[in-house]
């Protein structure tokens, strides 16, 4: 999901906080037992079921802006048996009645919930049960929408939104993000008048007309969570594109569903949702929902939404669409296990939209991407309490710090290495269709690149803030450099493996070099010898792959600077045989090691004229040009902690 305009609606939902029991798990409750986590929002009776399959079942009656009909509810019972079986719905909402086999049941509805007895219900020797709730109702208003009777263009327009909690106020499910459904039926009755075409997940098995109703019969075969089930309603311009696959060559319809008047306007960006597909399936591995289909249907809210094989669209930016089609792989085939874990989806999805910079505009561009996405603020990008959907979408932590752990992750692991771990992450047999945790990706990314990456993502995910570091550096004597760099933040320190880049000048070129050093407490000094030129700067992090604040204290090179040598104008100059440097060594510094060099103007060097040691005094030195082309050249006089670099011009 991405919200683009800044308007919150902030709905409480209800939370269960009950533990988990310990017990022993036979071979259901072990299969039962993949979507229970210690922080899940179920109840202890919803945790002892697996859903398997719904099928929604809707009349859409815009006059009266009420749908009625029913949702059949598949499902597995664990050996222990719950109390009831407990289907989130909202209260509003009326339910006619529940029938098993044809045959009414007994319930209860309030709290939101509907609970049904587990002694009435039917269990067969596989441990199923099937039941179907019929009701009707406006559906409330639930966090970003829920299901919307809207208007576009003075035509009735209907629209849903269900994350986080809101299938709920629509529809009565398990719903919990870590349960999918195997596969979803869904079916749909709209006005013939106008010409109203209803867009859903999957694929549109078939359409029946029946006196002055449509029905859309929409079949998902891919699993899928509850917040992800949608709707969009409206007399749409349809068209379609197709993709071919870069990796298997398959090829898959893209359906575009879009507002008549936005047509035009649209066309450029949808058409490159081809190319997204093939870029994001070479990067990640195979679109996840090849049989089926992607596309794009437009509605009225204010962002996108990543509804599976289909997303909604508020408008139509290269960034809202990579953005949402990345969470087909991010969101989609692996789902949050629980919204604690949102970053999950939401920063490896807004970490999509930096992949695509990249890819369309360069280096720079990701770079760019990313600065402009930092953040500093307060707060864990693990959502310590995800009870609404402000405290689940932040878009500082789950979003823009979330997109900053993969952008880390990248520089800690290595390029290669972190795309394997992508790969890898979305092929994972027990996570991709299904729901992942933090702690399965950390996993993942330990299992490939053999890292212990405990630290890094205790103090990035579970932690706040960033580390702020302050660099000094000073030259020993002798090619001995020393850098000291302090974390001066008042919170923990940071272990993060930090390049530090070395730049000085050989003769009239710009050398540089980047040392990656590891960075793991309050204060610690390194010692670096071996370079091949005189060290002028050192930067930490230049490119800015650690979310940081970096100062520089003076550069103490300066303070250690005395005049121990002073050269004079290189004479005549320019020159047409010989020209003359003379340098004079400062008495109070003793014997001087001093080379001389003349260097052509791609830097290499053409001769050495010294490189001795000088007693203190008065020196001169010449260089013979014969035999050489006209042309520029340098003179170079350096000592182990200076340089002095002059133009000259050999004119025969
Ligand atoms: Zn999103």
């Amino acid at each position: 999901m991405k919200k683009i305009y800044f308007s919150f609606f902030i709905f409480l939902t209800p939370f269960y906080g009950e533990g988990i029991e310990p017990k022993y798990l036979c071979s259901h409750e072990k299969s039962a037992s993949r979507w229970q986590t210690q922080n899940s929002t179920l109840n202890q009776n919803q945790e002892k079921i697996d859903i398997k399959f719904y099928e929604l079942n809707l009349d859409i009656n815009f006059n009266s802006s009420r749908i009625r009909g029913s949702v059949t509810v598949n499902g597995v019972i664990g050996n222990i048996y719950p109390d009831f079986i407990e289907l989130d719905f909202y209260d509003n909402m009326t339910v006619d009645s529940i029938l098993q086999n044809n045959i009414p049941i007994l319930y209860l509805h309030e709290n939101d919930m509907l609970k049904i007895p587990i002694s009435d219900i039917t269990i067969d020797d596989e441990n199923l049960f099937s039941l179907t709730i019929f009701y009707q109702g406006t559906p409330d208003h639930c966090g970003a929408g829920g299901f919307k009777f809207d208007e576009h263009q003075n035509i009735g327009h209907v629209w849903t939104l269900s994350e986080a909690y809101c299938a709920r106020s629509w529809w009565p499910c398990k719903d919990d993000p870590s349960d999918k459904a195997d596969s979803v039926n869904i079916i749909i009755s709209v006005p013939l008048e106008p010409a109203y075409i209803v867009a859903s997940n999957g694929l549109l098995s078939s359409t029946t007309i029946n006196s002055n109703k449509k029905t859309y019969f929409w079949k998902e075969r891919y699993p899928i969570t509850t917040y992800l089930v949608s709707l969009a309603i409206y007399p749409y311009t349809k068209w379609v594109d197709q993709y071919v696959s870069p990796i298997s060559s398959d090829t898959m319809l893209i359906e575009h569903y879009v507002f008549p008047d936005r047509y035009e306007a649209s066309y450029p960006n949808y058409s490159l949702t081809k190319d997204m597909l093939s870029f994001f399936s070479e990067l990640f591995g195979e679109y996840p929902f090849i049989s089926e289909k992607y596309g794009h249907a437009d509605f009225t809210w204010g962002g996108g939404m990543e509804h599976q094989t289909l997303s909604s669209m508020g408008s139509f930016s290269q960034n809202l669409m990579v953005h949402e089609l990345g969470h087909s792989w991010w969101g989609n085939l692996i789902t949050c296990k629980t919204f604690n874990d949102i970053w999950l989806n939401e920063g490896f999805a807004r970490y999509c939209q930096a992949l695509w910079a990249e890819h369309m505009y360069g280096r720079e561009a990701y770079f760019d991407f990313m600065n402009n996405h930092a953040y500093y603020g307060a707060g864990t990008i693990y959502v310590e309490n995800p009870s609404s959907n402000s405290q689940i979408f932040s878009a500082g932590l789950s979003y823009n710090k979330a997109s900053w752990v993969l952008h880390m992750l990248r520089h800690k692991v290595g390029e290669t290495m972190f795309f394997d771990i992508l790969k890898t992450y979305a092929s994972n047999d027990s996570l991709s269709y299904n729901a992942a945790s933090t702690s399965d990706f950390q996993k993942v990314c330990e299992d490939i690149s053999g890292l212990d990456l405990e630290q890094f993502f205790q103090q990035w995910i579970y932690g706040e803030k960033y580390p702020k570091y302050e660099l000094s550096w000073w030259h020993e004597g002798n090619g001995i450099y020393n850098v000291k760099i302090d974390q001066v933040q008042s919170y923990n320190f940071f272990s993060m493996p930090i390049d530090l880049k070395f730049a000085g000048s050989a003769g009239p070129m710009l050398v540089d070099t980047t040392i990656v050093i590891e960075n793991n407490n309050s204060s610690q000094l390194y010692e670096f010898s071996g370079f091949n030129f005189l060290v002028e700067n050192v930067m930490l992090d230049p490119e800015n792959w650690i979310l940081k604040e970096a100062t520089y204290s003076v550069n103490e090179i300066d303070n250690i600077l005395p005049d121990r040598v002073e050269v004079e104008k290189a004479f005549p100059n320019p020159f047409n045989s010989k020209v003359k440097l003379s340098f004079y060594i400062n008495p109070q510094f003793g014997d001087t090691h001093v080379n001389v060099n003349i260097f052509d103007l791609r830097g290499k060097i053409v001769e050495s004229l010294i490189d001795n040691e000088f007693i203190p005094g008065y020196h001169t030195t010449f260089w013979n040009a014969n035999g050489k082309s006209s042309g520029v050249y340098f003179i170079q006089l350096a000592t182990d902690n200076y340089i002095d670099s002059q133009k000259i011009l050999f004119l025969k």
